[in-house]
């Protein structure tokens, strides 16, 4: 089943935590056991796992990532956002989840998140459940 979300953006870089609206869906396509492939088809984002209990975990990720991969630096790339294609081939376009009993079975503290490096924009997620 193929389904996919919206997701806007508001700043240049950040963290949106798309667990609620994934449950959403998984709700909605009465999938009970299985697997789950979640895409990003986009070249300055990433879809990525982490804690989504203290907020501060996904700022450090941010923060840290900045200082990895700075927006000014003797890059080839004439659009002028190849920190942004960095950041996202850091954290990859996709993720695959396990589903069970109707929940995606992930940590205790673990949420998804969309990873924006170049917005605000509105991103697409595609979202496979088999
Ligand atoms: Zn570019």
């Amino acid at each position: 089943m193929h389904l996919e979300l919206e997701v806007k953006t508001t700043a240049r870089e950040q963290f949106v935590n798309i667990t609620p609206q994934l449950n959403e869906l998984l709700a909605k396509s009465e999938a009970k056991d299985g697997c789950c492939t979640v895409f990003v088809s986009h070249t300055t984002a990433a879809v990525t796992i982490n804690e989504d209990n203290d907020p501060d975990v996904m700022e450090d990720l941010l923060r840290h990532l900045k200082i990895l991969v700075p927006l000014k630096n003797d890059y080839r790339h004439r659009e002028g956002n190849s920190d942004a294609h960095i950041k996202a081939a850091l954290l990859g376009c996709s993720l695959h989840l396990i589903i069970r009993s109707g929940s995606f079975d992930l940590g205790t503290w673990q949420g998804i998140f969309l990873a924006e490096f170049d917005g605000p924009r509105t991103r697409k997620v595609k979202v496979w459940i088999d």
